[in-house]
Parts: structure tokens; C-alpha cells; sequence
């Protein structure tokens, strides 16, 4: 099999609402849709879901990273040579984690469709089928609004809130306290500070009132604070889940090495793909740390990735792959049924239909053998 063609479309998904978190309000999703076509016909698809506040990358700068580097890189090789190209590439283009993430997550889809198996089972084949429950995501409102927010989800099904937070402690104490008084006593609530308490001292007033309430916190200090994630681990009931700290599975190693993070939360547009989330998780299990599948927001395709990595290891416990229920439209025939998604078929599972994504804003890029 060999790589003939490469197409890279821009495109943006609108959202049912601003999603707010402690770095930046987003009011629409840019997204860059890979595929990867080869001479046996099938089709391989990828995405990439740059966050600059995150990784420093743009929707324009994954997509030039793409189209003058890394497709033409790969063009007219065996796409199934995974681990050969993603450590080429990486030799290549440092950084831009979500332009190596869409072209491996294409390469991936390739390999599962030729195999003619869905790609979870070629990773570990850990679930009985490639479906994920997740937990609705509060952005950062007024401690009444979110509350409010909290019951309307309690209502549409879900039994899992994460709870956006990270300004000033007592209004997230009261944000907390008025959801968890609001939502039945079952309903597991996580919470992420988004880095936004800076420092281990402001994190202890926030997490001393709402801890209690909460079965993890996510980021409380800011990513290079490992020491005060260390004071933390140490001195709360509760797991800490380091995010922005933890991009690669070096990171992981680092922060294991220092005592710092319980879970680790790993998304592949900050590995960069399949392959080096795959190193993250073994990384994390080696120490009896396990992981969650986290969520940079993706469309339906980076989406579908990230269900097949979950559902592939028993080490990731909890995912937030909660993009599709946050946009207006999908692209692909992912099935969604609030609070769950699956995928069906080989590969990642999703076909993409072309009506809908002319129907978005959107500008493509092809490369040709
Ligand atoms: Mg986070």
C-alpha cells in the first residue's frame, strides 16, 4: 500500500455556546481535517485540534506544518509503517504536537481499515466495544448560572460533571458548594482549575472549601509549579490530576520521579498521536498511576481517536472526550446519544460526509504524488 494523495481541509465548527476555562473563551472550534488516500483506495482520517494557549499552534500554523512538511514527508510511502514515520517526522518538526496527532491518527485509521478491524483492538483491545461515556464540562459562570447548568445536565442524562474553575478561590468554593448542593449525591463531580490558582497556597484556600465535594482536581497550580503539585499530592484527600504539566511521556516520567501527580491526563494533541500516548500510559501504569483520556475540544474525528485509545487500555479510567456534544454539527456519522458515543466499523469507525463539511467554513489543501 502507498500514500498517493493528502488532503487538508481548514474548517470550523460552530459551538452551541462559548465554552469559558480559566485560559481563554473559545466561541468556535478551528480544526484541521486530515486524509490520507492511497493506491488500494482506502481512505485514512485525521485530526488535528491545535489550543495555542496550550501547545503554541494555530489552526494556519497545523495546517502550513502539514502541507510543506510532514504530508509531503510521507507521500508515496507504506502508511502502515507507523512507528518508522512518526519518529521521522519527530526527527523533522519539533513540536506542533496537533499536526503530527492528525497525520498519525490518519495513518492509524489506515492500518485498522486494512486490517479490517476497528483500531482499538490493533491497540489492546481492552473494552468490549468502542464506546465512551463522558462527563458534561460546566465552562466558568456565576456560581446560580452553573448550578443551573449542572441540574439541565443532570437532566439530559449525565451522571459526571467536570467543573470549569480557576479564578478567584471563594467564588470557586461558591461555585462548587451550589452545584454540589443542586445535583444528586451520586453525580461524580471533577473539577479543573486550568493552572488558574497559580500557586499551592491559593489552591489550599480554594480546594480547603469545595475538596470534600470533588473526586479529583485537575491542574490546580501553574504547569512549571511541580513542587507545588508535589505539596499538594501530599496533603489533599483527593487525586490530583495533572494536564498542562504533562505533554509527552517524559513529562510523566519527570513528575513521577518527583512524587508530583496521582492520574495523569493525556490528550493526543499533546502527544502528538496514538503512538506517544501509548508511551504516556505505560509510562503512568509502570508507577500505578492511571490515566485519563482528556479533550482539546476535537471534532468527530480526533474524537473517534480518542475513543479508540481509551477503550483500548485498562489503565485509562476516566475520558472527556466531550467535543461533539459542545458543536452544533458533526461531519461524520458518529453516533451520539447523550451521555455516550460509539463508533462502528473498521478503522476509527467515522465516514465523513462531504456535504457538511462544504457546509462549514472551510479551505483545503491537497498534495499529490
Ligand atoms: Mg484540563
Amino acid at each position: 500500500m502507498q500514500i498517493t494523495r493528502i488532503v487538508i481541509h481548514q474548517y470550523e465548527i460552530p459551538l452551541k455556546e462559548p465554552f469559558i476555562t480559566a485560559l481563554r473563551p473559545i466561541p468556535a472550534l478551528e480544526r484541521v481535517l486530515v486524509e490520507v488516500e492511497t493506491d488500494t483506495g482506502l481512505i485514512g482520517l485525521g485530526e488535528g485540534a491545535p489550543a495555542y494557549e496550550v501547545t503554541g499552534e494555530t489552526q494556519g500554523s497545523t495546517a502550513a506544518v502539514l502541507a510543506d512538511v510532514l504530508a509531503p514527508f510521507i507521500i508515496e510511502e507504506n502508511p502502515l509503517a507507523i512507528e518508522r514515520h512518526v519518529r521521522r517526522m519527530r526527527a523533522l518538526v519539533d513540536g506542533a504536537p496537533s499536526a503530527h496527532a492528525a497525520l498519525e491518527i490518519a495513518l492509524q485509521d489506515l492500518r485498522g481499515k486494512a486490517a479490517e478491524q476497528p483500531l482499538y483492538r490493533l491497540l489492546g483491545g481492552n473494552a468490549e466495544k468502542p464506546s465512551l461515556t463522558v462527563p458534561k464540562v460546566l465552562s466558568i459562570k456565576s456560581p446560580d448560572e452553573m448550578a443551573t447548568d449542572a441540574v439541565t445536565a443532570v437532566d439530559e442524562g449525565y451522571t459526571q460533571l467536570k467543573i470549569k474553575l480557576g479564578r478567584d478561590p471563594e467564588t470557586d468554593v461558591a461555585r462548587v458548594t451550589a452545584i454540589a448542593e443542586a445535583v444528586p449525591d451520586e453525580v461524580s463531580l471533577k473539577a479543573d482549575a486550568n493552572q488558574g490558582w497559580g500557586d499551592a497556597k491559593t489552591a489550599i484556600e480554594a480546594l480547603t472549601g469545595m475538596a470534600h465535594h470533588l473526586h479529583v482536581i485537575e491542574q490546580p497550580v501553574a504547569k512549571e509549579n511541580v513542587s507545588d503539585l508535589v505539596f499538594l499530592r501530599n496533603h489533599l484527600d483527593i487525586p490530583v490530576m495533572p494536564d498542562e504539566s504533562v505533554e509527552t511521556a517524559t513529562d510523566a516520567l519527570k513528575l513521577i520521579k518527583r512524587g508530583a501527580g496521582d492520574v495523569f491526563n493525556i490528550k493526543l494533541m499533546k502527544t502528538g498521536g496514538i503512538t506517544e500516548a501509548i508511551r504516556l500510559n505505560a509510562v503512568a501504569e509502570a508507577d500505578n498511576r492511571p490515566t485519563q483520556l482528556g479533550s482539546m475540544v476535537e471534532g468527530n474525528v480526533g474524537t473517534a481517536a480518542g475513543i479508540h485509545f481509551a477503550a483500548a487500555f485498562e489503565n485509562v479510567v476516566w475520558n472527556e472526550m466531550v467535543g461533539p456534544f459542545m458543536t452544533t454539527e458533526g461531519i461524520t456519522d458518529l453516533d451520539i446519544n447523550t451521555p455516550q458515543i460509539e463508533t462502528s466499523g473498521p478503522g476509527l469507525g467515522v465516514t465523513v460526509d462531504k456535504t457538511a463539511l462544504r457546509s462549514l467554513r472551510s479551505e483545503r489543501i491537497e498534495l499529490e504524488s
